[in-house]
């Protein structure tokens, strides 16, 4: 899974169903740090469709 942090927020790449972001020129990386909000729709784990 990759992340991209615009705006102080983190979002999955690619964006989630119900995520108006879009990323840019945000670079991508592979771990979430720990001084960022977290997209309600991108980080949200639904049940059932957890991702390893
Ligand atoms: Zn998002």
């Amino acid at each position: 899974m990759l992340y991209f942090i615009k705006q102080n927020t983190i979002h999955t790449y690619p964006v989630a169903k119900g995520c108006a972001e879009s990323r840019d020129q945000e670079q991508l990386r592979d771990t979430v740090p720990y001084e960022v909000k977290e997209c309600p729709y991108c980080m949200r784990v639904w049940p059932g469709k957890k991702e390893a």
